[in-house]
Parts: C-alpha cells; structure tokens; sequence
C-alpha cells in the first residue's frame, strides 16, 4: 500500500512535520530510533529577541505566530495546557544598556516584546544594581511533555515504528520512493544532528553544539519570572528553575562534564544571592548550522527526499512553522524563502565535500 509520507526522527521538526500532515488529511508513517538528542531537554522558551544586543532574531516573530496555532492545535489535540507564559526580566549592566534598552524598545517588532519602562524594583536575592529590561508575550511551551503526549498517540494508532532509519533500504521508481518494501510519495528527513549519518544530506553544514543545562531549587527566591542575565534561570514552579544553557562546539557526546557544571554555576552565582540546590542535570545536541538559517528542501537530484533540520537554539518557534513551509513546497510547489532553501549550499557542498556519498 502506498503513502504519502514516510517522517524520520520523532524530535520537535518531525513532531511539527507529522502534525501538519495529520492536519492536511495525508497518510504518513514515522520512524525514530529513541537517541533525540536535542528535543528531549528541551528548555522550552519562546522567546523571539536576541538578549545580547537586542534585536530581533531571525524571522521569529513571523515564524511564531504562525507557530502558536500548531501548538494550540496540540493542546485542543490531547487536552492539556502547554504554554506557560511569563515575563523575562533581563538583568541590565551598566548606564549604557539601559540606554540601548530604550532605543531598541522603541523599534517595530520590538515593541511587541520590549516594554520600554525599565524595572527598578527589587527582587530579594537577585543583583541587579542596573534594573531589569522587561519582556513580555513570552515564555515557555512544554516541549517534552508534547513530545511524550504525541508520542504515546503516534505508537497507539500505529503510526511510529522505534528503530533505526536504513538509508541503505531506500530506492527510487517512478517518482517514488520505496522503503523495505513499503511505497512514499516523500521521505521527509528530521534527524537533528544525526544528519551528519544521512548519505543524501551530510554534504550540509551542520555545526552542531552541545548544550548542557542544570534544574535547580531555590527554596527562598519567590519570582515568576525568567531572569536573563549571563545565563537564563526559567521558573517552573514550586521554587524549581532551569538554569542553562552552555555552548560547546567541539564536544559531539551528551555526558554530563564538571566544566559544564562548573560554568553554569558560576553564572548563575554572578546574580543569585541565595542557596540553591541542584537536582538534575542534563545535556542535548543542538542541530545548529553554519550560517544560523534552518535547512529545508528537497534534495537536488532525488526530489523524493526531504529535509527539515537547522532548528538550532530557536526549535519552538521555528518547527511549526517551517513544517508548514516545506508542506506547501512539496505538495504546492511554493517557493521557498533562499535564506532557508538548502540550495544555498548543495552546489559549492557537492563539489568541494568529499563525505558527500550515496
Ligand atoms: C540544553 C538545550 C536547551 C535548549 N533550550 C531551548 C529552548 O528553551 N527553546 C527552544 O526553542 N529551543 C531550545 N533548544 C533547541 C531545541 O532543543 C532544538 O532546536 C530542537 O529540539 C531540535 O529538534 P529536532 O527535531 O531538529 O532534533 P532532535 O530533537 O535531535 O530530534 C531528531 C530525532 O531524529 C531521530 N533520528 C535521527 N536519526 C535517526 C535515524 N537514522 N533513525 C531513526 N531516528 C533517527 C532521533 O532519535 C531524534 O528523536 C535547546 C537545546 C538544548 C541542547
């Protein structure tokens, strides 16, 4: 029997991908092998402004409006509440911050998120000699949470197979592609950093990081808020907060290191002034790209083939998304924005990159 989709890898990029085809009536089946190195310790912020020097981050406004209805569809989906809103509070350094605070605050798109009053209240056991900038209309979606909801859905109805993806399986007749026997209109490829393992698509650049992040206790810090300052610290209620997250380019595992540890903790200790305890610790693989853009399209020579990967720190806001992006391109032809379209490399990639066999 033929379908029209077969999905490789359950993280946030097949999640979205999978929702956007159970929207639009197509049948479609889904393969992961149980490793999602990244989405599984998901810190879950929304959060479409660049903290570091206030501006907007790549498409994220757009890409997030179009994202929140995939997640409120997921919400009706399962009935559960999966956004949990609130306030960043981003700890200003000097006189020259709160100045550039207020600048940007006053920009288009900006403004949205950027409250141009700075906060100069004090919260006990934060320093904050400066004041805070304020964000608003932003947050936290609970990205595992979904993961595990869709997941349990998706083994129940029979949709997902848990086992590794065989490229070596995969061959091409009449504009179809065929997987152990079983007929696809399109493979859509969301691997996340195991990319780097597809023989069609690792001519990619993928420059993945790892990231290493702590759950801590503060029993005596009462705040809503997330605070942002060298670090973030998300609340998650009952005196629980994430602190994270760290950035490691050279380091490919998801072990837990002491210098991850030890970084985290020493940011966190630049503004929290109060004892903590730390219960949990962990560690993923962001699927990061050289030039920071996401990687979508279809693959030069096999159009069968598809990818939907690059989600790098920003996965939230951009699966949904994108996910619908790359649906309308392959089943409406739609062009695809240059900056995303995986185009932009396969021609100077094939040539000069030798890991690039099939
Ligand atoms: C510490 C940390 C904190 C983060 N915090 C945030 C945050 O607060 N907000 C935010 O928006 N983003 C955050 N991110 C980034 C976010 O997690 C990623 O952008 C997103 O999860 C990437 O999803 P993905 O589906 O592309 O990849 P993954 O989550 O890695 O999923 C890929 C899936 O494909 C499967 N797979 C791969 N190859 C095969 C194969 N051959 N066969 C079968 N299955 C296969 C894997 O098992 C996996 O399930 C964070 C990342 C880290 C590491």
């Amino acid at each position: 029997m033929q379908k029209d989709y077969l999905v490789v890898g359950l993280g946030l990029a097949g999640l979205a991908f999978s929702s956007i085809l159970e929207q639009n009536k197509r049948s479609f089946h889904i393969i992961d092998n149980n490793s999602n190195l990244s989405s599984r310790v998901i810190g879950g912020m929304y959060n479409p402004i660049i903290l570091k020097r206030f501006s907007p981050a790549w498409k994220a406004h757009e890409m997030w409006q179009q994202s929140i209805l995939t997640y409120q569809h997921l919400e009706r989906k399962f009935a559960k509440t999966y956004f949990q809103p609130f306030k960043i509070f981003r700890i200003l350094k000097s006189i020259e911050e709160q100045n550039n605070w207020s600048v940007a605050s006053d920009k288009v798109v900006m403004k949205e998120y950027m409250t141009s009053q700075l906060v100069h209240e004090a919260i006990s056991g934060i320093d904050a000699p400066y004041g805070f900038g304020e964000l608003q209309n932003v947050g936290r979606v609970e990205g595992e949470q979904i993961l595990q909801d869709y997941k349990k859905f998706a083994l129940d109805s029979g949709l997902l197979s848990v086992e590794p993806f065989v490229y070596e399986e995969i061959t091409f007749k009449d504009q179809l592609v065929y997987y152990k026997g079983q007929t696809y209109k399109h493979i859509v490829f969301c691997e996340g950093s195991y990319v780097t393992q597809n023989p069609y698509f690792n001519y990619l650049p993928m420059k993945v990081s790892k990231g290493e992040m702590l759950i801590v206790e503060i029993p005596d810090l009462e705040m809503t808020q997330a605070i942002k300052s060298s670090c973030f610290m998300v609340p998650l209620g009952n005196h629980l907060f994430i602190v994270g997250a760290t950035y490691n380019w050279e380091d490919k595992t998801v072990d837990l290191t002491q210098v991850g540890q030890a970084e985290l903790e020493e940011k966190l200790q630049s503004f929290l002034k109060l004892p903590y305890r730390i219960l949990d610790y962990k560690a993923g693989i962001r699927p990061t790209v050289s030039d920071r853009r996401p990687l979508l399209g279809k693959h030069p020579q096999f159009p069968q083939l598809a990818i939907l990967n690059g989600l790098g720190t920003r996965g939230i806001i951009y699966a949904p998304a994108l996910a619908e992006i790359l649906f309308n391109h392959l089943e409406n032809d739609q062009t695809l924005d240059p900056d995303l379209h995986i185009t932009r490399f396969s021609q100077e990639y094939s040539e000069t990159n030798s890991n690039h066999s099939i």
